[in-house]
């Protein structure tokens, strides 16, 4: 595996909003050592990488995805959520495998363009070998699981037994679990309460809990699945129903989680649970906010995640960040809250614990090296040396990273994507895209 020496790197103090200039050497796959000055005798097959008033942050964490959305971002633009449900089920079916494959790379890749280092994938059965194989091929860190739902919403929600959800389970398991040096891990993701039975999730749980792997689902998405999850209960809440089931603790991770009351976000608190905020989404397809700045007032270290782009439209995470700091800061009117440090660490040190990870998401010797180069001196609009994190978070956007690095291995350099011709994959997947939006009748024929 190469080594790299990277030179005079400004590391982060995400506690502080400091930086400290040092040398980091980079040898099989971790941060091997992080010193002032560290010689090339030391480390004499090192590549060399200069980087002089560049930031160096952790590599972000995408909480809740679905990676396979990037192809149908447009199509479903501005529609409320029960028109945006059946399109979407329709754009799913008209999909082919060639397009699972594109859609999960192309995603990955202008996630990983944007500093994303891990991706927590709520995917989908259908496709299977084409979308892990896109994981795979992209070369992005991935904890990788199937949405799974027995309960019917509408008339296009595609049902399975709970004894086939734990077959399929199985398959992802064997084929995800390991794979690609250990970069990709499998998951269960029943998609949430409003789609899926007590036993269902139950029985996830336990075969989830065997294998010491994440429950990751959606909760209190929308208002009225919630309030309809909570009758059929008899209880006051989804996460009240997840309590009741057994579901809650340090490896269930929660997305959205918008619609709970004060007693539910300290049952939260309690059983250790993770919320991955969402913002964009939560915005973009009118869900509503979720009280993070009480979930963070509560000690929980709340995840993020960009979800799926035909919800946010976006795979960029300091996008992301800033829109939850800004949300919160204006729902609360404190604007103390989700400071840029207490955000950029969401996007990286709590979603890295959130996936089980103990060494992972800092710049720390001997944690494994997903990291995040921003050139901070050629961007006009990053302009002022004292206050770089703030700056990066608050008037930047992924497009300033420009080097990253997923367990060592370079992904992206001066701002371009390493291993493939991004000029191609651009080409290839307008293509793709415009003639999934003919077949599907959303878009004429040229
Ligand atoms: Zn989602």
């Amino acid at each position: 595996m190469s080594e790299f020496l990277i030179r005079n790197a400004d590391i982060a103090d995400l506690d502080d909003l400091s930086t400290r200039t040092r040398d980091i050497l980079i040898a099989d796959g971790r941060f091997k050592k992080i010193a002032e000055r560290i010689e090339l005798d030391e480390c004499p097959g090192a590549s060399v990488i200069d980087a002089h008033n560049m930031l160096a942050l952790p590599g972000f964490t995408d909480c809740h995805s679905h990676v396979y959305q990037t192809f149908i971002k447009g199509p479903l633009d501005d529609l409320v959520i029960t028109d945006w449900l059946v399109r979407l089920f329709k754009f799913e079916e008209s999909m082919s495998d060639e397009d699972y494959y594109y859609a999960t790379l192309l995603s990955c890749l202008s996630a990983m363009r944007f500093g994303t280092t891990t991706i927590n994938e709520m995917g989908g059965y259908e496709h299977l070998d084409a979308t892990l194989k896109a994981f795979e091929d992209a070369g992005i860190r991935t904890t990788f699981g199937i949405s799974t739902t027995d309960v019917p919403e509408n008339e296009v929600t595609p049902i399975i037994s709970v004894d086939e959800a734990i077959r399929r389970s199985e398959e992802v398991y064997k084929k995800t679990h390991g794979r690609n040096n250990g970069l990709m891990r499998a998951s269960v993701a029943p998609a949430g309460l409003p789609a899926v039975s007590g036993e269902m999730a139950k029985a996830l749980k336990a075969w989830a809990n065997e294998r010491g792997l994440i429950y990751h689902t959606h909760l209190g998405e929308g208002k009225m699945e919630t309030e309809r999850v909570a009758r059929e209960y008899g209880l006051n809440g989804e996460a009240e129903a997840l309590e009741y089931l057994g579901i809650l603790d340090e490896k269930t991770l929660l997305a959205h989680s918008i619609w709970l009351s004060d007693h539910e976000l300290d049952i939260i608190a309690r059983t250790k649970a993770i919320p991955v905020h969402c913002p964009n989404t939560n915005m973009k397809i009118s869900d509503g906010i979720p009280k993070i700045a009480q979930m963070l007032q509560r000690g929980i270290p709340v995840a993020m995640g960009c979800d799926g782009e035909a919800s946010s439209a976006t795979k960029d995470m300091i996008r992301e960040g800033k829109a939850g700091s800004y949300l919160q800061k204006a729902i609360t009117l404190d604007p103390t809250v989700m400071d840029a440090g207490t955000t950029f660490k969401m996007m990286s040190i709590n979603g890295a614990r959130a996936l089980g990870y103990e060494d992972l998401g800092a710049i720390k010797e001997g944690y494994q090296a997903d990291l995040v180069l921003v050139n901070m001196e050629d961007d006009l609009s990053l302009t002022d040396r004292d206050h770089r994190i703030g700056n990066l978070l608050y008037a930047g956007t992924g497009h300033a990273v420009d080097t990253v690095f997923v367990a060592g291995s370079l992904k992206v350099r001066n701002k371009k994507i390493q291993n493939f011709d991004e000029g191609y994959i651009i080409r290839k997947c307008n293509d793709m895209i415009h003639e999934l939006n003919v077949r599907t009748g959303y878009v004429k024929e040229d």
